[in-house]
């Protein structure tokens, strides 16, 4: 069955199901705007409903004349909406369909995003244990065990997380600003300092923003052609990181966009921070405690509060939902986990230790996910 208009953009005939995160299908006897055509898929604003329903939602549609509901494929569907036939997803219907999608919001991670994490994290590593040798106060025993530490957070990562308010919440050899807290950690429970969780996070806090001051810059190849293609987009393009707003927009100001100020940055973030009980938010409260992960051999966590706090404000803020929002970050769990979970498109750019189990859990999105290694190609996907 397809789905079909009247010149009056009346819907003539029953097109069901829903493309992943976006559209919803159409019941005979809607009324439509057709709003866009594009590689032949009409987009049409759904002005009236012949019966409420809610999995029906959002209002804008998008179809074909052999229009099979799920995004990359065309061809005949039965009444049901089960594809008919076995055609394989066709890419340029997929870029299509992306085109037409309404990205209303674009959330950047910054390090490791933009950046090249290793290289630019290589005099932040190199500072880093001398200032928490002196903070902790015990600067020869500090670096007797350092060496050792951090090849022991090497091997021992993915399954040993970094670990905070309780949860593993990202691989703790993620990148060197998590590998060196990790190897503090081993470390000051190894000396015995600092034990007190609360003394010991802020510790490790104070220690992370002083080293943070001594990283380098080093930008990934086409970040700022890639950072002003999607600004070009008109769609608000805003940096989401746990690194301080401060040393952020620093280095966004150094990128040579033609205006830095497009971007706005919003820092401590806190992606980090699971929290088991409700916030009052249905669309948190709702989601489940973890994602499965067949290849991580720990509960990968979903619940990060603080992070749906910022996320929650900036789609007050811009009038966007999850649906869409697209997210582009180097280390999944921190990034796009929770923002995956709520519904939004995912892009991960690959680091030099990108697990399997990350790649995995990308690659259960769909058309929602995709893994790139260069800014470049996170903005193509966008502009569909
Ligand atoms: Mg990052």
């Amino acid at each position: 069955m397809y789905a079909a208009a009247s010149e009056s953009g009346a819907v003539t005939q029953k097109c069901v199901g829903s493309g992943g995160s976006g559209p919803a299908g159409l019941l005979a006897g809607d009324k439509a705007d057709v709003v866009d055509e594009h590689a032949g898929i009409v987009v049409v604003l759904v002005v009236d409903r012949v019966e409420a329903d809610p999995q029906l939602d959002p209002r804008l549609v998008a179809w074909t004349p052999e229009f099979d509901p799920r995004p990359g494929r065309l061809g005949p569907v039965d009444a049901e909406g089960a594809a008919t036939d076995d055609a394989p997803p066709r890419a340029d219907v997929t870029a299509a369909w992306r085109g037409v999608m309404t990205t209303q919001l674009i959330i950047l991670d910054f390090d490791g995003t933009f950046t090249d994490s290793e290289e630019e994290g290589a005099p932040f590593a190199a500072a880093y244990p001398r200032l928490m040798a002196a903070a902790a106060g015990a600067p020869d025993a500090f670096y007797d065990h350092w060496e050792g530490a951090l090849a022991a957070t090497r091997a021992e990562s993915p399954r040993f997380g970094w670990r905070m308010n309780g949860r593993d919440a990202a691989p703790a050899d993620a990148d060197p600003y998590i590998r060196c807290s990790m190897a503090a950690h081993k470390v000051l429970d190894a000396l015995g300092l600092a034990l007190d969780p609360p003394v010991r996070d802020k510790l490790l806090g104070e220690t992370y923003q002083a080293a943070y001051a001594h990283s380098a810059i080093a930008f990934r190849p086409g970040a700022c052609e890639a950072l002003q293609d999607l600004v070009d987009t008109g769609i608000p393009v805003v940096v989401v990181t746990n690194s301080s707003t401060h040393h952020v927009v620093r280095k966004v100001g150094q990128l040579g966009l033609r205006d830095a100020s497009a971007v706005k940055v919003f820092g401590n973030a806190m992606k980090f921070w699971v929290e088991d009980g409700p916030i009052g938010d249905a669309r948190f409260d709702g989601l489940p405690e973890r994602e499965a992960a067949p290849r991580l051999d720990r509960p990968l966590w979903l619940r990060r509060s603080r992070y749906f706090a910022r996320l929650a404000e900036l789609w007050a803020e811009h009038g966007a939902t999850p649906a869409t929002t697209v997210v582009c970050g180097d280390i999944y769990e921190l990034d796009l986990a929770l923002p995956a979970a709520l519904g939004a498109g995912v892009a991960l750019m690959r680091r030099a230790n990108t697990y399997a189990f990350e790649e995995d859990a990308v690659a259960a999105k769909g058309e929602r996910g995709l893994v790139v290694d260069d800014l470049r190609a996170f903005a193509r996907w966008v502009r569909g």
